[in-house]
C-alpha cells in the first residue's frame, strides 16, 4: 500500500493552502498513511499547522538554519534522504514545488510525474499537457518511489480537523554551498495571494495603462479579490509579472474570475480552466471570452467598472 510523503510549502511561518492540496492527491491514492515533511529554521508553528490537515498520520521537522529560505538545492537532498519507506513524494506544483520536486526526483534517480491532476492508480495519473488542451494518462514504472508534483488548481484543499503526531526527524547530509541565499526582491500587497483567492479580478490590454488599472484595483478591493492580468498587460508594464494569469504565469482556480479588458486567447484560459464562475468584461461582443464566460457583459470598461463598484456599494 502506499506510503506519501508532502514536501509543505510555506512562507514567513505560515503553511500555504498547496499543501492540504496535495493531501487530497494523496489520499486519492487510497494510501497506508500521509506524512508531511516541514523543513525550516524553526519548523514547529508550521509544523502544528500541518498537523491539523485531516488525514495525516506524522508530521517531520527538520530543523536547520540552512533551511531559512526555501533554496532547491538544499532543502531536496534533505527530503531525499527521508523517502525511505515512502512510495510517493509530492509537492506541489507552484513555483516552490517546481523548482524543488525535480531536485528531489533526480536524487532519487527517478524521472517526475508533473501536475498531477487524477490518480487511476497507485502509479497512473492523469495530467495535461499542450497548455491543457488534452489531458494524458501517464504510468510511472512500479518498484521505485514516485515523485510527482500536484497541480493545486485540480484539487480542493483537505478539511483541517487532524491532529498528527510532530515528530523531530534527524538528517545527515552534507548541504551543497554552490547555492546560497544572496536576497529576496518581492513586491509588497496586502491584496489576497492570487494563487489561492477565492475571487480574483483580472486586466488585460484594453486597460490600456499602469495609471488605468487602478479600476482593476478599485473592482477587486470592493469584491476582496486577487488582482491578476494577461501576459499582454504584462508585457505592456502595466502591472508586474507575478500577477500573470496563464499558460506562462499562474494556474489558478478561484470561486469566481472576472476577466476585463481580455480577449480570451488560448494561453490565457489555460490558467483559468478550473475557476468557478466566469465573468468576461469587453467592448468587443466577438471576443473569444465569451464562448466561455458564464457571465458576459459586452461594454466599456472605463463606463462598466465604475458604475458596477458604485453598484457594489
Ligand atoms: P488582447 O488580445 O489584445 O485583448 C484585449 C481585449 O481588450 C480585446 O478583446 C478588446 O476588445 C478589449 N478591450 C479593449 N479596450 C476595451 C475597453 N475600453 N473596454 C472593454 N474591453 C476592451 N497570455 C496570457 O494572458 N497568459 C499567459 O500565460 C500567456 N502565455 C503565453 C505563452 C505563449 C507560448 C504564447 C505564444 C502566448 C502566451 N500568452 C499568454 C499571450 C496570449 O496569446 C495573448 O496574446 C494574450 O493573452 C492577450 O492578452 P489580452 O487579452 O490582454 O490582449
Amino acid at each position: 500500500m502506499a506510503k506519501v510523503l508532502i514536501a509543505a510549502e510555506h512562507l514567513g511561518g505560515t503553511l500555504n493552502p498547496a499543501t492540504a492540496k496535495c493531501v487530497s492527491a494523496a489520499q486519492a491514492l487510497k494510501p497506508e498513511s500521509i506524512d508531511i515533511v516541514v523543513l525550516a529554521a524553526d519548523p514547529a508553528g508550521v509544523a502544528a499547522e500541518a498537523a491539523q490537515i485531516a488525514g495525516v498520520a506524522k508530521v517531520l521537522t527538520v530543523a536547520n538554519p540552512a533551511n531559512a529560505y526555501p533554496i532547491a538545492q538544499v532543502l531536496a537532498p534533505q527530503i531525499a534522504a527521508l523517502t525511505g519507506g515512502y512510495t510517493h513524494v509530492f509537492g506541489p506544483s507552484t513555483t516552490f514545488g517546481k523548482d524543488l520536486m525535480p531536485c528531489v526526483a533526480a536524487l532519487l534517480g527517478v524521472n517526475q510525474v508533473s501536475d498531477l491532476m487524477a490518480v487511476e492508480g497507485p502509479h497512473t495519473f492523469k495530467r495535461p499537457i499542450y497548455a491543457g488542451n488534452a489531458i494524458v494518462t501517464v504510468e510511472a514504472p512500479a518498484g521505485q518511489a514516485v515523485v510527482a508534483t500536484v497541480r493545486i488548481a485540480s484539487w480542493p484543499e483537505a478539511p483541517r480537523g487532524g491532529s498528527a503526531a510532530v515528530e523531530a526527524a534527524s538528517v545527515d547530509v552534507a548541504l551543497p554551498t554552490h547555492t546560497r541565499f544572496v536576497g529576496l526582491a518581492a513586491g509588497k500587497s496586502d491584496r489576497p495571494d492570487l494563487q489561492s483567492a477565492r475571487r480574483v479580478v483580472s486586466g488585460g490590454r484594453g486597460v490600456g495603462s499602469e495609471e488605468n488599472f487602478k479600476v482593476i484595483y478599485a473592482l477587486a478591493d470592493k469584491l476582496g479579490a486577487a488582482v491578476g492580468a494577461s501576459r499582454a498587460a504584462v508585457d505592456a508594464g502595466y502591472v508586474p509579472n507575478e500577477l500573470q494569469v496563464g499558460q506562462t504565469g499562474k494556474i489558478i482556480a478561484p470561486e469566481l474570475y472576472v476577466a476585463v479588458g481580455i480577449s480570451g486567447a488560448i494561453q490565457h484560459l489555460t490558467g483559468i480552466k478550473d475557476a468557478g464562475t466566469i465573468v468576461a468584461i469587453n467592448k468587443d461582443a466577438d471576443a473569444p471570452i465569451f464562448e466561455i464566460a458564464d457571465i458576459g457583459l459586452v461594454g466599456d470598461l472605463f463606463q462598466v467598472l465604475p458604475e458596477l463598484e458604485k453598484a457594489l456599494g
